[in-house]
């Protein structure tokens, strides 16, 4: 499925040029237009969904060998020190572009990227309570 007046739709098609690094059936994997750090790709699936809600299964284990496959090649040929995978689903988790995709983020020394939170401290209970929540869910889903 491919939606219209979806710009990673048609980039995955390659109805709109990009800097592809890799592709096959499923995925295209492209260069950041705005990258975070030299090297930043993003890996679209050809499928069109709106976030993870909507992956298919297929699609969210596909797009993490995808990521790996993309962190080997990036480990030998960028001299990264290290690498952050990310995906953001939401507004207010900072998706921008609503075609879920995964960032393959190069980390170098003094690259000035921060991704930072404070530590909670939650009680026993606190966790307790909501990995019963979380568990039931999950078993609501499957
Ligand atoms: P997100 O904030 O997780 O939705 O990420 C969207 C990413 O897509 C940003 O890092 C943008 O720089 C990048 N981006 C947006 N348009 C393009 C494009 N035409 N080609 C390549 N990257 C793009
Ligand atoms: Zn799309």
């Amino acid at each position: 499925m491919v939606k219209d007046d979806c710009i990673f739709c048609k980039i995955a098609a390659g109805q709109i040029p990009s800097k592809t690094v890799y592709e096959d059936e499923k995925f295209r994997a492209i260069l950041d237009i705005s990258p975070a750090s030299k090297g930043h790709t993003i890996i679209l699936p050809k499928h069109h969904a709106d976030n993870i809600y909507e992956l298919p299964e297929e699609d969210a284990a596909g797009i993490f060998v995808v990521a790996k496959k993309i962190a080997g090649a990036m480990k030998e040929t960028m001299g990264c020190e290290g690498i952050n995978i990310l995906q953001n689903n939401g507004e207010i988790a900072g998706q921008t572009v609503f075609h879920l995709h995964v960032h393959v983020i190069p980390r170098y020394q003094e690259d000035n990227i921060a991704f930072s939170w404070q530590h909670g401290e939650p009680t026993e209970e606190e966790l307790e309570t909501t990995s019963e929540k979380i568990k039931q869910a999950i078993k609501a889903f499957d």
